[in-house]
């Protein structure tokens, strides 16, 4: 309510509650007060019911922006990474796999060898999964006598790749009981100054091994988003189809921590009869719905059982859903409307997916009770996702395309939208490209630096903090006419050099290439 004649803007309640079809363009955010630093200002949310993230930001499980390498990036930066399922299982699998595998605590499952393996089968590992450090226990499992360990220096020099590792390995390692804790094995790592620490048992067993590149790691990221054993956080999207139910079992199997039921009208028979499979078979695992963009929809998967919910229809960057089928929702309303719903129903987080096209966007998502936000756009063309660059009239360009463009839908792309049996596909999406933006590393850095300096103009510490005051009426709105956008950007110059050029925006806008 307000009393002042809009003096101080208006709540949320009110504002939402009189007009339809808001979308983040067209309303700001009216100043709070500050009595804090823009350091004090802390983001770390809730990704679903039970699992927490550093900073709100989550990779879209497109097939041009998360595999393994923007997974195990948004990881190592606080965020997560959603491997997308336009593949087989067990190319899906593999990026997990590669994610859960990048840093450990303890690495409780590490490949070992036997002493009659050859070096070959080292560098073969090697090849597979990016190490070499092999234990090599007596007869190559895990659980049996530890007789040695083969490291990159054992083998470097070697050009017979046909010889044993008996020959090769080192075999006075040096070892640390079972049952030490990380810090203690830590500490041991860096007193030995050896690369790798097996653990052993009482009769000298192999139990688990320990990495001193993952103390690194951990230095270079020491706010990413990791599990209790220490491994980056994953998610992967499965579709509604009876059989992505194997999909589900194997991903489980990989160690995801989150799957994404990726359908672009999440409100079906489908998805509901998926998530309580899931949630049966798998209580651990956190399922998020979706999309969904309106109550009812919020409402019927919250009964069905999701951990959060992803919303959002039409409004991604590269989609043309809203044109093409008449359906779905302007993404402030959306983003503002389910989020109420879902806090009233189990306090269920919500992932604000698409739409977000400048910085302001991801504050705006967030202060309208999103808890974290999904990026397709804004990451593609970062040298972390999948493709090749290429050149157009000298720009260097990568390719971005929605799931549902004719061109991911050849791909497998289809199942989001109940059409991969459809014999004439209709697409909801586009094929296009964006510019080279360098590394996610740098890019999210700075959105969470803006983020920071967005929460302190608002007077919120926390994400929770902004969430009360939004739902108290202390955050306050007020539309922006056309005149009033207009005012917000650039205007009277020149010519100016737009900072942002490169870093997530496009040399050039243009709408058909
Ligand atoms: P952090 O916030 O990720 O550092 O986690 P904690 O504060 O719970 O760290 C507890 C201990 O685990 C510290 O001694 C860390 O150095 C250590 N630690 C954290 N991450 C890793 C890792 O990935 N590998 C190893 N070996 N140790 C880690
Ligand atoms: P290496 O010296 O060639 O073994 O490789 P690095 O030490 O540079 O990299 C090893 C990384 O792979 C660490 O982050 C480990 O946590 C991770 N890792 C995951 N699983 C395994 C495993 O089974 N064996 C080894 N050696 N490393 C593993
Ligand atoms: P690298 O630098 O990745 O090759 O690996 P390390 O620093 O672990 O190993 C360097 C050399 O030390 C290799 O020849 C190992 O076989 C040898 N080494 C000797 N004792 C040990 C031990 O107790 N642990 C390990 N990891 N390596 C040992
Ligand atoms: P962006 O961040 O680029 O604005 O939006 C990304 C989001 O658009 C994705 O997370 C997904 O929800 C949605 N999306 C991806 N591909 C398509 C598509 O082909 N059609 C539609 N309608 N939405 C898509």
């Amino acid at each position: 309510m307000t009393l002042d004649g809009g003096a101080n803007g208006y709540d949320a309640e009110t504002f939402f509650g009189q007009r339809g079809g808001i979308t983040y363009n067209d309303f700001i955010l009216l100043p709070g007060h500050i009595d804090f630093g823009v350091d004090e200002v802390e983001l770390d949310t809730r990704l679903t019911r039970n699992l927490r993230l550093k900073k709100p930001i989550v990779s879209s499980p497109m097939d041009t922006v998360t595999e393994s390498k923007m997974a195990v990036h948004m990881a190592l930066l606080g965020g997560i990474g959603i491997i997308h399922y336009n593949n087989t299982i067990e190319e899906q699998v593999r990026h997990v796999r590669t994610v859960k595998r990048f840093e450990n605590g303890f690495i409780t499952e590490p490949v070992v060898l036997r002493p009659d393996n050859t070096i070959a089968d080292v560098c073969r590992i090697k090849e597979i999964y990016g190490f070499s450090g092999i234990p090599i226990t007596e007869d190559g499992t895990l659980g049996s006598k530890l007789v040695g360990i083969v490291t990159q220096r054992d083998i470097s020099f070697e050009t017979d790749t046909t010889k044993k590792l008996s020959e090769v390995m080192t075999t006075d390692v040096i070892t640390a009981p079972v049952g030490i804790t990380l810090q203690e094995g830590n500490r041991i790592l860096k007193q030995c100054k050896k690369g790798k620490l097996p653990i052993v048992d009482g009769k000298g067993r192999l139990v688990s091994l320990m990495s001193r590149t993952d103390l690194l790691k951990n230095e270079d990221f020491p706010h990413s988003s990791k599990n209790e054993a220490k491994q980056l956080l994953v998610g992967a999207a499965i579709s509604t189809k009876e059989a992505d139910k194997e999909r589900l079992d194997a991903l489980v199997d990989a160690g995801v921590d989150v799957v994404i039921i990726d359908a672009s009208q999440g409100d079906s028979v489908f998805q509901i009869n998926m998530v309580k499979y899931a949630k049966k078979k798998y209580p651990r695992l956190e399922v998020i719905g979706g999309n969904v963009v309106i109550a009812r929809q919020c409402k019927s998967l919250i009964d069905a059982g999701v951990d959060a919910l992803r919303i959002g229809m039409g409004s991604g960057s590269i989609c043309i859903t809203q044109e093409t089928l008449a359906v779905g929702r302007a993404q402030g309303s959306a983003v503002y409307h389910c989020a109420k719903i879902a806090r009233k129903h189990g306090d269920i987080p919500i992932i604000a997916d698409g739409g977000i096209s400048n910085l302001g966007h991801l504050t705006k998502a967030l202060a309208l009770g999103a808890s974290s936000v999904m990026l397709g756009g804004m990451l593609a063309g970062t040298s972390e996702t999948p493709g090749e660059y290429f050149y157009e009239a000298g720009v260097r360009l990568k390719k971005y395309r929605g799931m549902a463009s004719f061109e991911a839908m050849g791909a497998g792309g289809a199942k989001r939208y109940f059409s991969d049996e459809d014999k004439i596909k209709v697409a909801q999406g586009v094929t296009g490209a964006v510019v080279d933006r360098g590394s996610v590393v740098d890019l999210v850095e700075y959105l969470a630096q803006s983020l920071k300096h967005s929460m302190q103009d608002l007077g919120c510490r926390t994400l929770d903090i902004l969430h009360k005051t939004l739902y108290n009426g202390n955050l306050r709105f007020e539309a922006r006419s056309s005149s009033a956008q207009t005012e917000g950007g650039v205007h009277g110059l020149y010519s100016y050099k737009d900072p942002h050029l490169g870093l997530f925006k496009q040399v050039m806008d243009r709408r058909e290439l």
